[in-house]
């Protein structure tokens, strides 16, 4: 069967890591400390007899971890479970000294969800969220040549873990889905979202089955992917081998594997355990988890805007595309500094979708292009608000051509110098002075007497090639619009 004859299966398990001052069953300080050099000089700094495991401690629940994730439950239309349970799941690895990880089981604190996505070029689509549960992170291992160091730093900060049913089909679904999960999280500021660090991390389920056919093939599962892009790489490279295999007469073994994204490929890494292998049994330690209808509700009335509701009042309010407020939602940072320039302008009397228009195309264009090209927010480059707000009247009154409001845009990203700065030293103002452009166009007309009697012959798309010379000849000042106006007038003799 060829490629197009199957389609895939995919179901997430996203590891978010919650943004408490604390650990999640300790007091010891959940933030990482800076640097992270080989032998971690901070290493072990943030660890308490509980964080390791000490025989005769006992863990004590953190509230705000419970009321974080009680957050991304209600974010995410998830019912919140009145009673949740706490259960030990026992694996043996250095990292994790207890010999098991405080986790949820059978009775997760949310269930039932779905977020609603929006894959570029394709339908909306509702994935199910299956649960969200709390659990604890383990250590980190360091392998050194001959020997390993352990750093705890990272045992026992909280996470929660969104599980989604397998309702996704392509990697763009995914990938949607996955910065859809992000901007909710960030937006509720219960992670800090660097993905660097791992602040975010996808493990990804996939099987394929034959177009039409229901019932789901063996799945293989990839381990912490934590970058967007690799995600959908591994996804279409994971869905290419299974094929593979299948067309050739094998079989898909149950596993879990490894992206090496400098390779674009997945490797074996052990086949899957089962639930059973983990044995496991409820805390004894910790008393079920019991929240309050009161308690849930003091959450939902602090949510923020967001993004999905942000994004209809950006279709509604200010009449941009679905795909312009998309972009613009998703990144919370990004909306701050589109609704705090739209203020801005409207001060200073221009009207407001007018001015959304044009502040989110640049937004969505040039500004994104340069937070992708980087790879980093907003706030961390030297553009602001202010800005913005100086750029748009320039653009809506000719003074600035849409080429050249780019480079002012890359010019202020780097230097944070003003507009006028940029505009002056650069001589980026657009001359739209038809008195100024007119005897640059007699110029050009005149140094071109062959071309001039061939467009007059009828060679129309010549026109191009003029309005290149005046803007050559004005040194990329002129109102090219213009240009053409005047143009039009004089070759055609009106
Ligand atoms: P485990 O806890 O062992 O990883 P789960 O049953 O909780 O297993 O499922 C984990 C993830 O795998 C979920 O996101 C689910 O949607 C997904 N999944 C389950 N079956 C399949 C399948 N046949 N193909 C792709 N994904 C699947
Ligand atoms: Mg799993």
């Amino acid at each position: 069967m060829t490629t197009n004859d199957f389609e895939a299966v995919i179901g997430l398990e996203v590891h978010v890591q919650l943004a408490t001052e604390s650990k999640i069953f300790s007091r010891a300080q959940a933030k990482q400390p800076e640097g992270t050099s080989l032998t971690e000089e901070k290493a072990n700094h943030n660890v308490t007899p509980v964080c390791v495991g000490h025989p005769g401690t006992l863990p004590v629940l953190n509230r705000r971890t419970v009321e974080f994730a009680i957050k991304a439950g209600l974010a995410t239309n998830c019912e919140i479970r009145r009673k949740s349970v706490f259960s030990r799941k026992h694996y043996f690895y250095p990292d994790l000294p207890k010999g098991y990880q405080i986790s949820q089981y059978d009775q997760p604190l949310c269930e039932k969800g779905w977020l609603m996505v929006y894959p570029k070029g394709a339908e909306p689509r509702k994935i199910r969220i299956t649960r969200i549960h709390m659990e604890e992170d383990a250590g980190k291992n360091i392998h050194m040549s001959g020997f390993s160091l352990i750093n705890f730093n990272r045992a026992g900060v909280p996470l929660i873990e969104v599980v989604s049913e397998p309702d996704m089909r392509t990697a763009e679904e995914a990938g949607a889905y996955l910065r859809a999960l992000y901007s909710v999280v960030t937006y509720l500021g219960i992670c800090d979202g660097n993905l660097q660090e791992g602040n975010f991390r996808c493990d990804v389920n996939l099987s394929i089955r034959p177009r039409g056919q229901e019932a789901f093939g063996t799945r293989t599962e990839i381990k912490n992917v934590n970058s967007f892009r690799f995600v959908e790489k591994a996804i279409e490279h994971e869905m290419a081998r299974q094929i593979e295999v299948v067309n050739a007469g094998g079989k898909i073994i149950q596993e879990t594997r490894l992206y090496d994204s400098a390779k674009n490929v997945t490797v074996s890494m052990r086949t899957k355990e089962d639930a059973q292998d983990y044995r496991y049994f409820p805390d004894p330690d910790l008393s079920p988890l019991i929240v309050s209808e009161t308690w849930i509700e003091e959450l939902r009335r602090t949510l923020p805007e967001l993004p999905e509701a942000k994004r209809a009042r950006y279709c509604s309010d200010y009449g941009l595309s679905e795909y312009d407020s998309g972009v613009l939602t998703q990144n919370k940072k990004l909306a701050a500094v589109f609704e705090a320039s739209l203020s801005l302008l409207t001060k200073k009397g221009i009207e407001e979708k007018a001015g959304a228009k044009v502040l989110a195309n640049y937004l969505a264009g040039e500004v994104s292009r340069l937070m992708n090209e980087e790879s980093i927010e907003i706030d961390q480059s030297k553009l602001g608000a202010q800005h913005l707000a100086d750029l748009v009247p320039m653009l809506v009154a000719d003074e600035l051509s849409s080429t050249n409001a780019k480079v002012v845009i890359s010019e202020i990203w780097k230097t944070g110098q003003t507009v006028a700065q940029v505009v002056e030293s650069k001589g980026l103002r657009q001359v739209s002075d038809v008195g100024a452009l007119e005897p640059i166009v007699a110029q050009v007309m005149t140094a071109n007497a062959g071309q001039v009697a061939d467009f007059r012959a009828g060679k129309e798309k010549l026109m191009g090639f003029f309005v290149g010379q005046c803007m050559k000849a004005s040194r990329g000042q002129g109102n090219p619009k213009l240009f053409q106006d005047i143009l039009e007038k004089k070759l055609r003799g009106k």
